[in-house]
């Protein structure tokens, strides 16, 4: 199967006719092509994208929700074909993308389809002087959205929904590693009626496409979803240029267990925060703190549920944990296992590749690996590995489970268990993360400021948090 480009309505292919290979990573199977774009597909792409600006930023509010719920219809109806491909392109169980992916995919764009509908600004009148200030949020033009391969749909529904529904045109570049939903969406956009060029999805490489997206001088704000590293060197490209920047970036999440927890809880819901999709979300609890009274019975607990976890075929139904995205992810996940048994950790289970029987036989997975024995402060604690790896250490004092949990560069989010409420609030606000999930983990409100601190990011998504960044606000002052 061979991908298209949408650009300006259309289906079209590279301007250079370069194409990259796209493998199942459960299989290692060759499977798809992908277009190797470039700077020239982008400038296409920003052409159609300032073409149909005006009319699109003319169209009332209403007009572009009602558009981005049909959208939001489409891919409900289409749930099975896309949890499919996400699935087959990622590693991921099929169930995890048919529950989760798909339907945040529908739910972002229906969020912003009627948020945008809400969206108000304000207005400050001046006593005394009998004048009226009035703000105007007028889109920006072309908006560059840039996502990554873990949760592919799911995140790159989540930026092109709020700039849209503002009044934006988009380009938009999904991860070459999972590019398959992406293009699936760009048949759903032309299903639905999107005007052409309001939306136009360019494949191919982050230093090629992604580069050019966020170099380009007609595309004023760029949101990234990403790495560190790539966040940093765009960055530096944009900060001259004074482009608006959104930057969501890595995490080295907490999880911070109390004797006092409710002990099911907490252990049920660590296996999640530990290895849902393979580990590979950004909010992944991979720092396991426990209070020393409980370490014993949680470790012990934890590894047997672990143990349960069933690695294989992510298109069966009983599999909890598919492939990791690539080969050479998979390696880089296997190099930190290693660095841990350097830096004095023990395997308490996993730790090592996994050959799973049948179709699945060339796959890339690795077993749920937890270690224990680190010092908060080593590399293995403090590097974003985002694979199905955790650590577990003992604490005694609330002062020094805040010391561990802050001592690394990022700062995404944390996760604490207590049945202490003063004691949840006061470690809540001494952790350094955008985001800290008190007894759960991910439970997701869309109106809520979404981001991380420190080397996680700057900025905020979700709720009006997006519109407010995909917009310019003007003041207009008006002595009455
Ligand atoms: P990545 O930074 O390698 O790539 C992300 C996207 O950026 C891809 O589309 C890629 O092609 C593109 N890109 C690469 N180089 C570029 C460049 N020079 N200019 C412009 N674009 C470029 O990240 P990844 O490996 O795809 O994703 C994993 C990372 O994403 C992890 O660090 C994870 O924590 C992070 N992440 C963060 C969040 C969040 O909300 N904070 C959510 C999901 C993932």
């Amino acid at each position: 199967m061979k991908l298209q480009n949408y650009i300006n309505g259309q289906l079209i292919e590279p301007t250079a006719g370069q194409y990259i290979d796209n493998y199942n990573p459960a299989t290692g199977e060759l499977y798809a092509y992908i277009p190797d774009s470039d700077e020239q597909d982008v400038v296409q792409a920003v052409k159609a994208a300032q073409a149909a600006f005006p009319a699109w930023a003319a169209t009332p509010a209403e007009k572009r929700g009602q558009l981005l719920m049909r959208i939001a219809d489409l891919i409900d109806q289409n749930l099975d074909r896309l949890a499919e491909a996400e699935s087959i392109d990622n590693g991921k169980p099929l169930k995890l993308a048919k529950t989760v992916d798909i339907p945040r995919a529908s739910s972002n764009m229906r969020f912003y389809g009627t948020a945008i509908q809400h969206f108000a600004s304000e207005a400050h009148y001046m006593e005394g002087t009998e004048a009226i200030n009035y703000t105007v949020r007028h889109p920006h033009g072309v908006a560059g959205c840039i996502s990554p391969w873990n949760l592919p749909l799911y995140l790159f529904t989540w930026k092109i929904a709020p700039a849209l529904a503002a009044g934006n045109c988009v380009v938009a570049k999904p991860s070459e590693v999972t590019p398959m939903t992406a293009y699936l969406l760009s048949e759903l956009c032309m299903e639905a009626g999107l005007p052409a060029g309001v939306l136009n999805i360019v494949h191919g490489y982050g230093h090629k496409v992604g580069a050019a997206i966020v170099s380009h001088p007609k595309v004023p704000v760029i949101s990234f979803t990403g790495g560190t590293k790539t966040g940093r060197s765009i960055a530096a490209t944009a900060a001259p240029m004074f482009k608006k920047l959104s930057l969501e970036l890595g995490g080295k999440n907490p999880n911070i267990i109390f004797a006092d927890c409710d002990f099911n809880n907490a252990l049920h819901t660590s296996i999640h925060s530990s290895f849902a999709n393979q580990g590979q979300i950004c909010l992944c609890g991979s720092r396991i703190f426990v209070e020393r009274p409980l370490y014993e019975q949680f470790k012990q607990a934890f590894v047997d549920k672990v143990n349960k976890l069933t690695v294989g075929d992510p298109l069966e139904d009983g599999t909890k944990q598919g492939a990791v995205v690539s080969e050479q992810h998979m390696q880089k996940v296997l190099s930190y296992i290693a660095l841990a048994k350097q830096e004095g950790g023990i395997i308490l289970t996993g730790g090592h590749q996994v050959q799973v029987e049948g179709r699945c036989a060339n796959g890339w997975f690795i077993a749920p690996t937890v270690i224990e024995g680190l010092l908060p402060d080593c590399r293995t604690n403090t590097e974003e590995i985002f694979g199905p790896v955790v650590t577990l250490t003992p604490f005694d004092s609330e002062e020094e489970v805040i010391r561990y949990a802050n001592c690394t560069d990022y700062g995404l989010s944390a996760t604490i268990w207590t049945q202490n409420l003063q004691r949840a609030h006061r470690v809540a606000h001494q952790v350094h993360s955008g985001i800290v999930w008190v007894n759960t983990w991910l439970l997701r409100d869309l109106r809520t400021p979404f981001g991380g601190m420190k080397s996680s990011g700057v900025g905020r998504e979700g709720g009006f948090e997006a519109l407010r960044f995909f917009t310019e606000p003007q003041n207009v002052c008006v002595k009455l």
